[in-house]
This record gives structure tokens, C-alpha cells and sequence, in this order.
């Protein structure tokens, strides 16, 4: 798409990246089709060509407005339109430094800003969000009924095997994960101690930072990269091989850092060298197949029936999915079919909180297509996409590594 951008983002770094996005979109519309907010909507400024449209308006001059802003804020940030464009479009890279943009631009209302900020304080805090998590949990039976299906009851974490083995890979725990679903992580450890490897986690890392860098707040998120940087670094020095994700959100935040933190001087390359080592656990077990499948005892837990739904920031963000599919299946689980399973179920971090509706919408159409196949268990591999979809679910949502760590616990 011919493109002129206005004098005053010509030779900015936000200018180079939307004159290079804007100039492979070719117009043709063939991500309208995987797009759920345009499914939704049907209004095509709520779709990705509508959407790089209104960004490149702003980009040659135009004033953004309100309207400009909502038709961005409903965007999931899911990047199924990348999956689908065939011209390679990095849709996700326009919108990051569009959103900010208009943001700048047209500012917030009082009670959104608000709302924002006790989002960016509150979920990437873990102390916080755990005292206000147990609060709920305790005061579940007086709340409304839909306040109670958001609030998941308290898990046990089972047993975290202290580290023994020679090889050794770093976890990131992540802010809201520990509190709500504590047996992920400590599944994750033990899968991977059986395999001969410990996980551990290090003080001093934190969020991942992809929260604030979706809530527009790029200076906040690079902060806790660079404190993650920091954390991580010596490990990996020290000969730590891996840094494991296994939320795949937080999985596609760090495998960016590189990206994000280009144009830093002292942290430029430090950020290449962590994102090269970040891997989602699918990559690790992937890599460990041989071995994971040997200990996959036969048993219940291999004649279950299980829907599988792949997380955005797993399928498009990172462009994994279907290895979890084969882990599954190859330690004995029959995976249902699942219609659409291209499609956002509408967590998107805090978009099912800040856009109420659509999110609600998308989660009934993607509860429809999980359930058809009668699964025992629905199971996913990031957080959000976990609560969001057990609030409605009458069938157990769990994370995938808490069922092959069932199969293979012996
Ligand atoms: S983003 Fe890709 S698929 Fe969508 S209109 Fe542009 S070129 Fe076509
Ligand atoms: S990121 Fe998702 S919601 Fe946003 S335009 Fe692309 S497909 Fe649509």
C-alpha cells in the first residue's frame, strides 16, 4: 500500500516500522475471514484491513479520535490475521506503535484510565493480586453468581522436586499463575525431574511485561524486561540451559525482548541472548520426546478425552500449537475435533475485562466448538485463557503439562 508518512514520524523508529508494515499490506482483505472482532462486528473497521487503514490515516497527518481509538482497543491483539495474510504482514508490530499513538493522542477518560491503571498494578503484583484473590476465595458464597465463576477455587500445587540434576532450566513463574493455578509450574518440574532436568526459579525476576506494553505503557514494560534481563542473565552464564515458559502469553512477550529493546544501548544484545533462550514447554518436551514418551505409563489418565485449545500467543504469536497436539496424542490422550480452533476465545490478557461483550461472545462461540466433541477435559497452555474458559465450562479446563505430568507420574 503507497504510503506517505507525515514529516513528523519521517526517520522515527515508530515511523519506520508502520511505513514498513503499511507498505507490504496490499489491501486484499483475506484476513477479514480469521478475524473474530470482524466475526463479531461484521463492521470492517473492526477488522485488520479496517484497522491498518485507520493507522495509516494517522500516520500520514490524520487526527486520530475516540472512534479510531475504540475500533483499536476492540482489537484481541490474537495476530490471526499474520497466520492468514499472505503477504507476510506484521500486523501486530503496526498496532503496538499505532495503539500508542492514538493514545498519546486522544488520552483516556478518568474512570478507564483508572480501571487501567488498578489492571496494571493489580495483575502484575503477585503479593496484591494473591490477598485479593484469597479474598474472593473466601467470600466466593456472598458474591453474585457471575463474580463467583470468575474466581477459581484455591488449588494445591503438589510437590515442586527440589533441584538434583546437572542440567537445569530456569522457569518464569508469571504474576497471576502461582495465585490462581499453582500446580502448572510445579507439573511442569516434575514432568521435567523425571526427564533429568530441575526447574528452578529465580528471585528478582517478574513479570514478563507483556501487561503494560498491551495497556500502552511501553516504558513500564520495558522496565520489567530489563529487570527479567538482569535476573536471568547470570543463570544462563552459570550454564542454566532454558528459560521455559508455560504461559504461552508470557512465552511470546519474551521471545519480542530482542525486538522491543533493539534500540537499547547497553541492553540491545542482552535481549537477543534471552530471548534465543526462551522456549514454551511444548519446545522442551518436544525435544525431549523420546524420553517423555518411555516414562508415559498406560493407565486412565491415557483413555481420557481431551479438546485442545491452542492459545494465540501459542499458534499465531509463536507459531507452535501443534506440538502440544502431538505430545497429547502420542502419550495415549484422544484429542476431539474442534471447530475454528484458528479462533481467539477472547481472554486476550485484559481484554475480556476492558472490552466485556465481545470477549463474552467469542467465549460462548469457542465453548460451543470445545464441548461438541464431549471431552472429558479441555485443556490449554496459558492462564488467561484457563480462567476465561473454566468461568463457563461445565467440563474441567485444565493446563496441557498437568495431564502428561498424570501420565507420567508412574
Ligand atoms: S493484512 Fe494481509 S491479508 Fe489483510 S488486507 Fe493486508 S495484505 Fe491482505
Ligand atoms: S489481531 Fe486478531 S482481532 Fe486484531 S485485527 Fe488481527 S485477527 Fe482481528
Amino acid at each position: 500500500m503507497q504510503t506517505t508518512l507525515a514529516p513528523q514520524y519521517q526517520g522515527t523508529p515508530e515511523g519506520e516500522v508502520a511505513e514498513s508494515v503499511l507498505r507490504a499490506c496490499v489491501h486484499c482483505g483475506f484476513c477479514l475471514a480469521t478475524c473474530p472482532t470482524y466475526q463479531v462486528l461484521g463492521n470492517e473497521l473492526d477488522s485488520p484491513r479496517g484497522r491498518i487503514y485507520l493507522m495509516k490515516q494517522v500516520f500520514e497527518g490524520a487526527k486520530p479520535t475516540e472512534k479510531t481509538q475504540l475500533h483499536l482497543d476492540r482489537c484481541l491483539t490474537c495476530r490471526a490475521c499474520e497466520t492468514t495474510c499472505p503477504s507476510g504482514v506484521q500486523y501486530g508490530k503496526l498496532l503496538d506503535v499505532g495503539r500508542a499513538l492514538v493514545e498519546h493522542a486522544v488520552g483516556r477518560g478518568a474512570a478507564d484510565a483508572l480501571k487501567r491503571n488498578a489492571l496494571k498494578r493489580g495483575l502484575t503484583n503477585p503479593a496484591l493480586f494473591n490477598v485479593a484473590l484469597k479474598l474472593g476465595q473466601t467470600s466466593r458464597r456472598l458474591l453474585p453468581a457471575f463474580l463467583q465463576r470468575r474466581i477459581p477455587a484455591a488449588g494445591r500445587a503438589g510437590v515442586w522436586p527440589a533441584p538434583r540434576h546437572r542440567r537445569k532450566m530456569l522457569v518464569l513463574e508469571g504474576c497471576v499463575q502461582p495465585g490462581l493455578k499453582p500446580n502448572i509450574n510445579a507439573a511442569a518440574a516434575r514432568v521435567l525431574d523425571r526427564l533429568g532436568i530441575s526447574l528452578i526459579a529465580v528471585p528478582g525476576a517478574g513479570c514478563c511485561g507483556a501487561l503494560a506494553h498491551h495497556l500502552n505503557d511501553h516504558e513500564e514494560s520495558l522496565a520489567a524486561m530489563r529487570r527479567n534481563i538482569d535476573a536471568w542473565l547470570p543463570q544462563l552464564d552459570a550454564g542454566v540451559e532454558t528459560i521455559v515458559m508455560t504461559a504461552s502469553g508470557c512465552g511470546a512477550t519474551v521471545k519480542d525482548y530482542g525486538w522491543q529493546l533493539r534500540h537499547d544501548p547497553v541492553y540491545a544484545e542482552k535481549a537477543a541472548r534471552i530471548a534465543a533462550a526462551a522456549k514454551d514447554i511444548s519446545e522442551v518436551l518436544l525435544a525431549e520426546r523420546g524420553a517423555l514418551l518411555s516414562q508415559a505409563a498406560p493407565g486412565a489418565a491415557r483413555t481420557r478425552k481431551v479438546a485442545w485449545h491452542p492459545p494465540c500467543t501459542l499458534q499465531h504469536g509463536q507459531k507452535l500449537g501443534a506440538g502440544v497436539a502431538s505430545l497429547l496424542a502420542d502419550c495415549g490422550f484422544e484429542l476431539t475435533a474442534v471447530a475454528d480452533e484458528h479462533l481467539c476465545c477472547g481472554s486476550a490478557g485484559t481484554y475480556s475485562i476492558l472490552q466485556p461483550d465481545i470477549a463474552s461472545e467469542l467465549k460462548t462461540r469457542k465453548l460451543a466448538s470445545l464441548h461438541a466433541g464431549q471431552p472429558e477435559v479441555i485443556v490449554t497452555a496459558n492462564i488467561g485463557c484457563l480462567v476465561h474458559l473454566e468461568s463457563n465450562s461445565h467440563v474441567p479446563v485444565r493446563h496441557w503439562v498437568e495431564l502428561l505430568d498424570a501420565a507420567t507420574a508412574g
